[in-house]
């Protein structure tokens, strides 16, 4: 405990304030496997934020463990740049066997380096490059990273060559409007932003979208409105840009999350579980956007040795083990509990989700006015219910617009069991933070 202390004083004093997980997760891990992370003060944890979606098999799996020894011990240099490797090889066949046929049978891979904002950056920086147009299209609660131009590309940010569009939503659209007719609404308002010679906008160099809106507030897109915007992008030749950096490797019941809505997108952007816990992230695009000329969009540290190792081994295990379908059962499982609860407790808006990649949306039904269309957020529940979580052993993580949602973001190899519980300790924590 005292170390513990010690620990986060010091990296407190130090650190950005900036900083935003350990601010509102007081906790030094330690040691960790599966869904348990234990810290340094002895406590355990059920860990549903999983890096941020990044851990598909949990902590330490061993198959992961095991791929990253089998480098170190085979003598394989550890950082080579962009040079050919058996490691490279072995990870870029087998994401390849895993993206949508269509998709893959005609894409080339550029690895970025290291996180999925540089990802992004490259997919945007590509897209202009190949149509030598400027602007682009993207969504209002829109999360793709923390560098200039993902950030530009994100809700919230601003610029001025960047149009954004309302993300379709069933219970916070912004015209009261949800469901399939919403949708379409969506649909054409971007036709007509598209089409409009005088007031609309100059064809975009590329359309960038999350198929369930992470960061956001756990959105999943509906499939007709996915497949409108691919029509609309590729009747105009813009190229449509899937952000799967959150939603890939199985975690919302598909391998990739366009394959719920069968659209086969331009450019993949794909990061977080393909590292298999390590950075890595790499841009996916149709070989015709490949404009770069050699050295046109370098880096040192791309492709890095044991985060491909990692990677490919965690991308067969799903694969092999059928984990997204397992994500897709036990995901809908649970949202059922969920939805039982919110019957119980007026405080929850909605219950949401793909897979395991799952929101909790939590408002304020008293301060709603009589004409509202939705009750309002409820930030400061949301986050008594995080510090009741975690008093009671469980990690979540808060999303939304205003952070009023809960996310739980389980590895895929959760069993029947930790499932239960861990909604009896979020059910406790809720019941708690409410009093
Ligand atoms: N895109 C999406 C959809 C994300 O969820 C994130 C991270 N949460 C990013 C991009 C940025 O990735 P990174 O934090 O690794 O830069």
């Amino acid at each position: 405990p005292a170390a513990h202390e010690g620990i986060l004083r010091r990296q407190s004093l130090r650190e950005s304030a900036a900083r935003t997980y350990g601010r509102s997760l007081p906790i030094v891990p330690v040691r960790a496997r599966g869904l348990t992370i234990e810290g340094a003060d002895g406590r355990r944890y059920l860990d549903c934020l999983s890096g941020a979606g990044t851990l598909a098999l949990g902590h330490n799996h061993p198959v992961v463990l095991e791929a990253i020894k089998k480098v170190i011990d085979s003598g394989a240099p550890l950082h080579v740049l962009d040079l050919a490797t058996p490691v490279k090889d072995a990870f870029t066949t087998e994401l390849f066997a895993t993206l949508p046929r269509e998709f893959a049978d005609d894409a080339r891979i550029q690895f970025c380096g290291p996180a999925g904002t540089d990802a992004v950056e490259a997919a945007l920086k590509l897209v202009r490059t190949a149509t030598g147009r400027s602007g682009l299209l993207s969504f209002t609660g829109a999360y793709h990273g923390m560098t200039a131009g993902a950030l530009d590309a994100s809700g919230g940010a601003g610029d001025v060559r960047v149009t954004r569009l309302p993300f379709p939503q069933n219970y916070r659209c912004p015209f009261g409007i949800g469901g399939e007719r919403g949708a379409e609404l969506g649909a054409r308002w971007t036709e007509n932003l598209l089409d409009d010679p005088k007031g609309g906008v100059p064809t975009p160099a590329g359309m960038i979208l999350e198929p369930v809106q992470g960061e956001g507030g756990v959105i999943p897109a509906p499939d007709a409105w996915l497949r409108r915007m691919r029509e609309i992008t590729a009747a105009r030749s813009i190229p449509l840009i899937a952000d799967e950096v959150q939603t890939g490797v199985g975690r919302t019941g598909t391998f990739w999350a366009v394959e719920h809505s069968g659209i086969v997108p331009d450019v993949m952007v794909l990061s977080k579980a393909i590292g298999g816990s390590l950075p890595l992230a790499v841009v996916v695009y149709r070989s015709e956007l490949d404009a770069w000329q050699p050295g046109a969009h370098a880096g040192t540290f791309r492709g890095n040795q044991l985060a491909m190792a990692a990677g490919a081994a965690t991308l067969a295990f799903v694969r092999e083990n059928r984990l997204a379908d397992r994500a897709a059962t036990l995901g809908a499982r649970m949202m059922g509990r969920l939805q039982g609860l919110a019957a119980a407790h007026s405080c929850i808006g909605d219950v949401r989700g793909r897979g395991l990649m799952i929101g909790i949306e939590l408002v304020d039904e008293e301060a709603a006015s009589p004409d509202a269309l939705v009750p309002p957020p409820a930030p400061a529940l949301a986050a008594a219910v995080q510090q009741e979580c975690l008093d009671r052993g469980l990690i979540v993580e808060l999303g939304g617009r205003h952070s009023g949602v809960v996310r739980l973001l389980p590895p895929l190899t959760l069993t029947d069991e930790q499932a239960v519980a861990v909604l009896d300790r979020f059910a406790d924590a809720l019941a708690a933070a409410e009093r």
